[in-house]
């Protein structure tokens, strides 16, 4: 490998108390807290929409946010942003949760989900941030990190504008494949994805089932490159896995699933459909994610932690619960970063259970109040007070501790989630 060195002149630009770096649900979560703990807060996100995966990676489904048997266990700012992504939407809530029962068949009643429009919600977030006082960057790209020993000074930023310095006092990394913690060189774990590529259609027949239901997000089809599932099944044979965290890897993803989405949709007949709507991001899971001082496993499902910042629940598997420590958002190697999302600390399947949207937005609103408390605090990210954490969280409606009475008798353990959810994770 040959290398170069060049040096540039960067224009140094205002500084704030906390940067955050990619505006997902995560971003959008920790930067909206961290305002409303009173920072000044500047969000920088690469693409035009907030929501990353969640709105422009065209996943717009929240998975169950209630264990198998009734009870709302991630709630907090995730019930906020669920509230707002049907504000001015459709929504697939289950007819027992909008009628404020509590569903009564445990391995059967349908859980607490929705589905939303993804461009919608992408506005509404926009709107919910600029109003909170955070100042977004759109079309701006976290380049590069400058650090003294294991301090963050700043982050160096890519647009339209040339490249910028920007300094803080924390950072939060969630640009979902943590970005800015590699470029810190903080520790991190790769993981692998599938060949997974979806996109929205409308044809003659979806608008037609449309009127016929009543139901406007029926106008969709799908149409897909690779089809991989959460689980890897239909990944093709003797295809190597994507990392995500090369330019390189992302583009060969792009390029193998764009030719096969058009060979698939050639196969209809033109003029009768129209390819509405493709993931203008790569539609991957697992990219990176920081070494914390915690690594969440499957091992620690109904394990109780001192310093839990939000109980969540396995979507694909009811009745389990897990708490997040708050040690999978930080590392000793950083003295003042933070993450959440996809890249807060986690391995194997129980990465997939705390990455998703609802989680994702957990783990986001506690790095928000966290970034805010190490500045009043002057602490670093390990030293952060995890009991006035708890109690900031707790006071906005996050459970912090599940119930043991929520964890099931070994009967109902051993048996999977009959009614399942939806369709892809
Ligand atoms: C195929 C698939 C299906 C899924 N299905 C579901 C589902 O049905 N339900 C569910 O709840 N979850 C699902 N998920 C998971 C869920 O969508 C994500 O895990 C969640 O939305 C992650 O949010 P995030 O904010 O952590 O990261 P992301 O959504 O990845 O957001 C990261 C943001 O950072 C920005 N960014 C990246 N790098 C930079 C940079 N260097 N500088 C500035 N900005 C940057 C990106 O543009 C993006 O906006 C699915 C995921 C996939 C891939």
């Amino acid at each position: 490998m040959q290398y170069i060195n060049y040096s540039a002149r960067v224009q140094v630009r205002e500084s704030y108390d906390i940067i955050v770096s990619g505006g997902g649900v995560a971003g959008a979560a920790a930067a909206l807290a961290a305002a409303r703990a009173g920072k000044k807060v500047l969000l920088i996100e690469k693409t035009t929409l907030l929501g990353g995966l969640a709105t422009i990676g065209l996943i717009n489904f929240f998975v169950p946010m209630c264990n198998g048997n009734g009870t709302k266990i991630i709630r907090g700012m995730a019930e906020e942003f669920f509230q707002l992504s049907i504000k001015n939407g459709y929504n697939t809530i289950p007819d027992v949760w909008k009628e404020g029962k509590t569903p009564a068949e445990p391995l059967t009643s349908p859980r607490y989900t929705t589905r939303y429009s993804a461009q919608i919600f992408a506005l509404e977030l926009t709107k919910l941030l600029d109003d909170a006082g955070v100042t977004l960057r759109f079309d701006s790209i976290v380049t590069d990190a400058v650090m003294e020993n294991d301090v963050c000074q700043g982050v160096i930023v890519e647009s339209k504008s040339g490249r910028e310095y920007f300094p803080a006092k924390v950072f939060i990394d969630t640009t979902g494949d943590a970005d800015l913690l590699a470029r810190a060189d903080v520790p991190t774990i790769q993981g692998k994805n599938y060949l997974t590529y979806v996109g929205y259609t409308v044809s003659f027949d979806t608008c037609r089932k449309a009127l016929e239901t009543g139901k406007i997000r029926d106008i969709y089809g799908h149409c897909t490159g690779g089809k991989a599932s959460l689980y890897g099944t239909n990944h093709p044979e003797n295809m190597p896995f994507f990392t995500g965290t090369s330019g390189d890897d992302v583009t060969n993803y792009l390029l193998i699933n764009q030719k096969m989405m058009l060979e698939n949709l050639s196969r209809d007949v033109p003029g009768e459909r129209d390819c509405v709507t493709l993931p203008t991001m790569p539609q991957f899971r697992t990219t990176r994610c920081i070494r914390g001082e915690h690594i969440l496993s499957t091992d620690d499902v109904y394990r109780h932690f001192d310093d839990s910042i939000g109980a969540i629940c396995d979507f694909d598997n009811r009745h389990k619960l897990y708490e997040i420590p708050y040690r999978t958002l930080c590392s000793s190697k950083a003295a003042n970063i933070l993450t959440a999302g996809r890249s807060a600390s986690a391995t194997g399947y129980a990465w997939d259970v705390l990455r998703v949207i609802p989680p994702a937005i957990i783990t986001g609103e506690a790095a928000g109040f966290a970034a805010s408390l190490m500045i009043d605090g002057n602490t670093t990210a390990v030293n952060c007070n995890i009991k006035k954490l708890q109690n900031i969280l707790a006071d906005n409606d996050v459970m912090i501790h599940f119930d043991d009475k929520l964890v099931p008798g070994e009967e109902l353990l051993k048996q999977k989630s009959a009614a399942a959810t939806e369709v892809h994770f």
